[in-house]
């Protein structure tokens, strides 16, 4: 883990308890990993997290290495990804949701 941010987020990571070298692999071996960040509750704050630090190896928030270099490439202005991508999935839950209901917070 890097920096205090990662350590909050990092408690509801579904990878935690995989084995890190699942999530640094090459080749084909990279679709298995990002099946991994499908429906993981922390997937945007994982990618944000990734783009923000400019890391470099690895998947995260289902994204390769190589993924994020052209995403950056393509939005070279954005200065908070973590800022864009909340952003973004609160317009998501907001459209999805228009009266405000949450699915996952009905009751009985
Ligand atoms: S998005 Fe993927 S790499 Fe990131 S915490 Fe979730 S499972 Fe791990």
């Amino acid at each position: 883990m890097i920096g205090e941010d990662r350590e909050i987020w990092g408690e509801g990571a579904a990878c935690r308890t995989a084995d890190p070298d699942e999530l640094f692999v090459d080749g084909a071996a990279q679709n298995r990993a990002k099946a991994l960040c499908t429906g993981c509750p922390v997937r945007t704050e994982c990618l944000a997290y990734a783009l923000d630090h400019r890391i470099e190896h690895g998947i995260w928030g289902g994204m390769t290495e190589r993924d994020r270099r052209a995403l950056l490439r393509r939005r070279p202005l954005v200065t908070s990804w973590r800022r864009l991508l909340e952003a973004a999935r609160s317009e998501h839950d907001r459209l999805a949701h228009p009266d405000g209901a949450r699915p996952w917070e009905a009751t009985g």
